[in-house]
Formats: C-alpha cells, sequence, structure tokens
C-alpha cells in the first residue's frame, strides 16, 4: 500500500468517470484519487448533451427500460439492484447538493435549472476539486496491469501510475469525437474480460432509394423495423414519435430508440414499416379516405392527403401509389384509394445501415454483465477493477435514460471503489 501512488484512479473524465470521482471522494475524505482523461478538458461529451443543455436524468427510469446485447436483450435482471442503489430520485438529490437543481420537461425529462450543460460540468469539477481529486487531463491511458498490491497504468506518453483500485469510465465508442473511441474495451479485455460486440445505437437508419423529395419532412407515426432471415421476417422493434425524413434515411427519437435493433450480419436483411396512421387500423383508415372522396371530389387529385399529413409527405405518397394528379380527387379509383391507405399504413424501405459511430449518441454493448458484479460494478474477474457507464453492455432509449445510467454506476461504483479501496 505504501509504495502505491494513489487509492483510486479513475480512468475517462466523462459523464460516469466525473461522478465516480466525486462519490469516491465524498465517500472517504483525504483518500488519494487520480483522475486521468485523454482530452485536454473534462466531461466534453457532457457539454454536447440534449443540444447544449443536457437532458441529465429521466424521472421514470426503471430497470425494464435498459437493454443488453446479450442472452434475453434486456439489462433489467442485471441493472436494478444498482437502479435501487441510485435511483433517479437519490441523483436528483445529488446533483442538488452539488448546486444543480432539476427541471422536469415532458416524459420525465430532467434538464439542469440553467438549462446549461455547462452547469452539469462546473458542479462536478467543483465537487472534485473540493475534495481534492487529481484531474490530469492530455493523458490517455493505454495500458493497466494487474499486480499483487494493485494496478500500474500508463499513458500514451510513457507516464506511469500506480493505484490500488481502478474504475473504467472510458465510454463507448459513440459520439467518438468527444474521446470515446473504444479504448476501454481494449483495456478491459487485456485483463480477461469478454466484450459483447459493440454496435451504434440511437442514430439514424440509412434507407435504400430515399425518395429525395421528402427530405425535410417531420411526420408523427410509427416505425416497425422487421428483421428478415431464411424466409422468416418477424418484428425487431416498434415506437412511436416524430418521424424526420433526411437525406439519406429516417431520423428522430422513436427512429434512434429501433436503431440498437439494426445489426449487419450474414444472410439478415431488415426493412423498416413507417405508418402515418397508427390509431386508424387500416380498414379504418380506408372508410376515411373514401368518405373523403366524396367530401372533396372536385378537388385536383394532388390535394387528396393535404391537411391530413405534411404535402411533400402526401405529393409523395400519390406519387407512389399511382394516382394521376393531373385528374380530380373523384377520379381516383378503388384501386389506387387501396394502395395510398396501405401506404399511408405502411411505407417500407429496406434498411441498409445506420450511420457512423461519430454521429451515434450511445453504444449497444460492451463488457458483459455477466463479468460484473451489480451491487458494486467491481469485476468478477479482477477484484478492485471496477466499471462505470457506457463501457458496460447496458444502453437505454433516449430521454436521459443513459445519462442517468452513467451517473448512477458512476456514483455505486465510486463509492464502492471509495470503501473498499481507500480506506485503509
Ligand atoms: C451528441 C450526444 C448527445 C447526447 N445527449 C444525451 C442526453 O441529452 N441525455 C442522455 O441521457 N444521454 C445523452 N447522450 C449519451 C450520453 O452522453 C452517454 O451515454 C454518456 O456520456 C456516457 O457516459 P460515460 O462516462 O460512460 O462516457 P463518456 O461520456 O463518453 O466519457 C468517457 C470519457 O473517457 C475518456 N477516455 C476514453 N478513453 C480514454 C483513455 N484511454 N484514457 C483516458 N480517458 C479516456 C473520453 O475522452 C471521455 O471523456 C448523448 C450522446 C451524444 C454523443
Amino acid at each position: 500500500m505504501e509504495n502505491l501512488n494513489y487509492d483510486l484512479a479513475i480512468i475517462g473524465a466523462g459523464a460516469s468517470g466525473l461522478m465516480a470521482a466525486a462519490a469516491a471522494s465524498k465517500c472517504i475524505p483525504g483518500s488519494r484519487i487520480l483522475l486521468l482523461e485523454k482530452n485536454a478538458t473534462a466531461g466534453k461529451k457532457l457539454y454536447a448533451t440534449g443540444n447544449g443543455r443536457c437532458n441529465f436524468l429521466n424521472q421514470h427510469a426503471s430497470a425494464p427500460d435498459f437493454n443488453s446485447r446479450e442472452g434475453s436483450g434486456s439489462a433489467a435482471w442485471w441493472i436494478a439492484p444498482a437502479l435501487n442503489l441510485a435511483s433517479p430520485f437519490v441523483l436528483e438529490k445529488i446533483f442538488f447538493e452539488m448546486g444543480v437543481p432539476a427541471i422536469a420537461q415532458e416524459e420525465g425529462r430532467l434538464y439542469p435549472r440553467s438549462l446549461q450543460a455547462e452547469s452539469v460540468v462546473e458542479a462536478l469539477l467543483l465537487s472534485i476539486e473540493t475534495e481534492g481529486v487529481q484531474l490530469r487531463t492530455d493523458a490517455a491511458v493505454a495500458s493497466c496491469q494487474q499486480t499483487p498490491q494493485g494496478f500500474i497504468l500508463e499513458d500514451v506518453h510513457g507516464k506511469r501510475e500506480t493505484a490500488r483500485c481502478v474504475i473504467l469510465a472510458t465510454g463507448g465508442k459513440a459520439g467518438m469525437q468527444y474521446g470515446s473511441q473504444g479504448d476501454g474495451y481494449r483495456l478491459a479485455s487485456a485483463l480477461g474480460h469478454r466484450i459483447v460486440k459493440p454496435i451504434p445505437a440511437l442514430t439514424q437508419l440509412l434507407l435504400e432509394d430515399p425518395d429525395p423529395t421528402l427530405f425535410g419532412v417531420r411526420v408523427r407515426g410509427e416505425i416497425r423495423l422487421y428483421r428478415h432471415r431464411a424466409g422468416i421476417s418477424e418484428l425487431a422493434a416498434r415506437d412511436r414519435g416524430e418521424v424526420q425524413m433526411t437525406r439519406e434515411g429516417i431520423s428522430g427519437i422513436c427512429t434512434f430508440n429501433v436503431s440498437r435493433f439494426y445489426e449487419i450480419q450474414e444472410g439478415v436483411d431488415y426493412t423498416a414499416q413507417l405508418d402515418f396512421f397508427p390509431e386508424s387500423a387500416p380498414e379504418e383508415l380506408l372508410t376515411v379516405l373514401t368518405e373523403r372522396c366524396q367530401l372533396l371530389g372536385q378537388r385536383p387529385a394532388s390535394t387528396f392527403l393535404n391537411g391530413m399529413l405534411p404535402v411533400k409527405l402526401a405529393q409523395g405518397l400519390l406519387r407512389e401509389a399511382g394516382a394521376d394528379p393531373g385528374g380530380s380527387i373523384k377520379e381516383i379509383s378503388v384501386d389506387i384509394l387501396r394502395r395510398i391507405a396501405a401506404l399511408c399504413k405502411s411505407y417500407e424501405r429496406r434498411v441498409t445501415g445506420t450511420k457512423s459511430w461519430k454521429d451515434a449518441q450511445v453504444t449497444a454493448g460492451g463488457v458483459s454483465l455477466k463479468e460484473v458484479d451489480p451491487l458494486r460494478l467491481m469485476s468478477r474477474r479482477i477484484p478492485g477493477f471496477y466499471f462505470a457507464g457506457e463501457i458496460l453492455d447496458v444502453d437505454g432509449p433516449c430521454g436521459g435514460y443513459n445519462l442517468t445510467w452513467a451517473f448512477a454506476s458512476g456514483w455505486i461504483a465510486g463509492t464502492a471503489a471509495g470503501e473498499t479501496g481507500c480506506c485503509d
């Protein structure tokens, strides 16, 4: 113990690493804690969250909201004890005590009262500074070796440090421009941990043959992602909300939420179906459209769906259904009317991929949950080695869920490492 420089070293000063440092230093005042960050500043990604406003928690976040890429696909079995210890309510109180009161917006999303991400970063930095945590930036950790006393860490400049415990909080690979570039997977697997293949999540879906005239359209509806394998199709995911048409495909929160279920695999294909009238059954919609033909019969056919859908989309659907834009609404044939109704309920395109790691907001996959104790977030393989945040195989939907996890896991790992690693 005497010859170790630090009681605890935390790798990564993002959301989870900063919170881990705050928790550990508060837990045992006076302990020697080192926080190592690859970037020139701490919390770079946090500044970009929630469009600069930082949707830092979700009041409703609970275990069933979180996914894992292993087993059944749900992380609920593993994450429940952690969220009991550090619930959104507890975290809101922790931030309040750090000087950041929260305000609630729609669907339980919590933001700092200032509506500035900067407030969250500043509060975390002030907390760790007050408790004497050493923050070293421009220090990308290149290796972490276990020794009988603890760990030896070496950064890319060859600077070595020793610590009794380590928390790995390097994030995943999403939003790579902010520093999380997958280093953590290398460090964790060098110590024998299994990595569940990471894929980009909360990102756009790229579609085959996107209609360029629809670019910019925003419409409420349902998105259904279908997986096709060996002649069998299954619903992989569905969500409702605002869909945004982009040049290459579709975006918007509901698209983001289903994107984690897309994975490039040999022999597997995906299609995305958009339902622009999820509140109506197909036959009901056909009845509505038939009545509309009678009501608006004299008008040009090109205006048939105007008022029900954004004009660009209305025009696109009529074109795709083969309606003659030169005729009048009453001249639309029964066949065409059925095709229009079918397209409104199921506008389908093949999915060719997702946007890159740079555009993704979160990583699905990571360090296998089976290798980590859910109560303390300590490795089951390497005592004294902890995990926090997106590095683990846990991901949540849009709406403050992923930061809830980052802060909850940071708090738990920091407290556990503080209690076990810094107390003697
Ligand atoms: C644009 C954008 C907007 C988002 N908005 C929201 C939102 O509003 N609400 C929400 O809940 N979630 C949001 N997210 C997701 C959320 O930001 C992440 O899930 C969360 O930041 C993960 O925290 P983390 O600490 O695990 O990783 P990160 O925040 O990625 O932090 C990891 C840190 O480790 C550092 N690091 C990496 N490798 C090394 C190394 N070898 N040595 C030293 N340091 C290293 C990185 O530089 C980085 O600072 C958003 C993500 C993006 C990209």
